[in-house]
């Protein structure tokens, strides 16, 4: 243990992911060490992401402004949306090139552990979104793992009402993984590869 302030540095650093005891002494004692105008910069990059960035007013990806880059992209394919769980599996699935399309960030995995249902999630947000016609295709991108598949079923039984396309991308990817750790040339294929889980059928006239 160690004085107050230096403890709760420790402390709060230990609460971060992926972050155990050790490392959190180990970052601490390297902030005490690190000049102040270093550190300073740091915590005003922590103050100024909480006050700037927000979640987009279409599909949820965190942003600084009220609309992010893809959806104000006029080039990006209006009828085809991927959706996922966190803004940074946007950043994994355009890194691979493979989509032109839109996006939908959840939020997040169906995980009653956590303490996580739909109502918790943005899938509200996207079934007002799919009430426009423009969109045609829906594909299911959650991660490979027991959270995702179960938010994945949710979707497909949820989305299966409104007549459109609703495809899972393909196996391939490591089971129990996360999305934004596949590789480039993994995720890639299990776009190309991407399953119907749902056909569109036609509208009654
Ligand atoms: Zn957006």
């Amino acid at each position: 243990m160690y004085d107050g302030v230096i403890q709760d540095l420790i402390d709060e650093l230990g609460r971060l992911p992926g972050i155990g005891p050790k490392s959190a002494q180990r970052i601490a004692f390297h902030i005490l060490d690190a000049p102040v105008d270093d550190v300073r910069r740091l915590a005003e990059s922590l103050t100024e992401v909480k006050q700037k960035v927000h979640v987009c007013a279409v599909c949820c990806v965190m942003t600084t402004d009220a609309e992010c880059r893809i959806c104000s992209d006029p080039r990006r394919d209006p009828s085809v949306l991927c959706v996922v769980e966190e803004s940074k599996d946007v950043v994994a699935i355009e890194r691979t090139r493979e989509f032109r399309g839109r996006y939908h960030v959840l939020g997040g995995a169906i995980s009653p552990i956590d303490g996580v249902g739909p109502d918790q999630l943005h899938i509200k947000e996207l079934l007002t979104r799919l009430n426009d016609p423009t969109i045609t295709e829906v594909i299911i991108a959650t991660d490979p793992n027991l959270e995702g598949e179960a938010t994945a079923t949710y979707l497909i039984r949820t989305l299966s009402t409104l007549g459109i396309t609703v495809s899972k991308l393909a196996s391939g990817l490591p089971m129990g993984g996360d999305l934004e750790y596949a590789d480039e040339l993994t995720l890639g294929r299990a776009f190309e590869g991407r399953v119907a889980a749902l056909h569109a059928t036609p509208a009654p006239v």
